[in-house]
């Protein structure tokens, strides 16, 4: 399977299909990230769980229900009744839940109310598999497309729980598809997200100013990550993960794997950094070597830091995302070392 080809066909379908909301969009990204997070062969197929795409699907819209200033919140569909039942509608009502509790990030949710978490990621599930898992492979018109990802024959757009269950809740990627997908997944997410800005502004039909409108739907969230960074501070021994320089006052925490590409939240991903490495790295993955280091950190002293405040860890999720990123990156790829200096990809992983 050649990766060009299908980025290349993905494109195209979703650039001529007639979007009402921003679901398609918002599931093609939770696939690739899934396809990153579970490297596999390159000829292999791969078990993709629908309530894994939910659980992405909750993360992404997590930060764009909030409300948009003077717009409110942003709407993600274009028609709904008053009232409706939306994914955003269900992820907004669990959000102002998990306020109540004292949790402001999903993965904080997660890890605190299992049970709440689940049932909201079991009704998107079942929404995600009767709209855009069974529509992603078709444009917007009557003609049924050929699945090139996956099988969606037993799909349609009341599809019960029964079948659901009958097929393990999963959907089969063709083999090679999911290597193809975590390989042009540099290419297609910053489209995916320009479209979704895109979208955001058709259905809301107002002039948004679309720098701030980018960062306010896929910016990470910084005040709640900031919360840890004392915590980092004193594991790290007040020296910036990057360059081991003493750490002022304007401490940042840096997601080491880049939040655009995977938003993994656990501690495992989060060091402290000073503002001068924070600012230079942006989106780049890290020296590999800086990844190795991450990964070595005790797990006991970061479970230590996270549990006062119910944040979760994530060690296995972090080390295979890690494997999966750099697997999908092309030897000779620019890996961010120090303010102004970059590694070239050798194509060896060190962890
Ligand atoms: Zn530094």
């Amino acid at each position: 399977m050649d990766a060009l080809d299908l980025g290349a066909r993905l494109a195209q379908l979703l650039a001529t299909g007639r979007r009402v909301s921003t679901y398609k969009l918002a599931t093609l990204d939770a696939l690739l990230q899934h396809c990153l997070e579970n490297p596999v062969g390159e000829h292999e197929g791969l078990r993709v769980p629908i309530p894994d795409l939910a659980e992405r699907v909750v993360e992404a819209y997590w930060p764009q229900v909030r409300v948009y200033g003077e717009h409110g919140v942003l709407r993600q569909v274009q028609h709904t009744r008053p009232g409706a039942v939306t994914i955003p509608s269900i992820v907004h009502d669990l959000q102002h839940e998990a306020r109540t509790w004292g949790l402001s990030t999903p993965a904080q949710l997660r890890q605190a109310e299992p049970r709440r978490w689940s049932a909201a990621v079991d009704r998107i599930a079942v929404t995600l598999a009767r709209q855009p898992v069974f529509r992603l492979q078709k444009s917007g018109g009557r003609e049924p497309g050929v699945p090139f990802l996956y099988d969606d024959a037993w799909l349609h757009d009341d599809v019960s729980r029964s079948t659901l269950a009958r097929h393990d809740w999963s959907i089969d990627l063709f083999p090679g598809v999911a290597t193809a997908l975590a390989r042009v997944s540099p290419l297609l997410q910053p489209v995916v997200q320009q479209w979704w800005v895109d979208d955001v502004q058709r259905h809301n039909a107002a002039e948004l100013d679309v720098p701030d409108l980018h960062a306010f739907l896929f910016g990470a969230d910084r005040a709640a990550v900031a919360r840890l960074a004392p915590g980092l501070r004193e594991f790290q021994d007040d020296r910036c993960f990057y360059c081991g320089r003493r750490l002022g006052a304007g401490v940042h925490v840096d997601h080491v794997l880049p939040w655009s590409r995977l938003p993994l939240d656990g501690v495992r991903n989060l060091v402290a950094v000073d503002p001068r490495c924070n600012g230079d790295k942006l989106a780049t993955l890290p020296a590999v070597d800086h990844v190795r280091d991450l990964l070595a950190r005790p797990e006991a002293d970061l479970q230590a830091l996270a549990a006062p405040l119910r944040w979760p860890v994530d060690t296995e999720r972090v080390r295979s995302a890690a494997t999966g990123l750099y697997r999908a990156a092309s030897p000779g790829s620019p890996l961010w070392r120090a303010p102004g200096l970059y590694d070239f990809f050798d194509g060896r992983l060190v962890w």
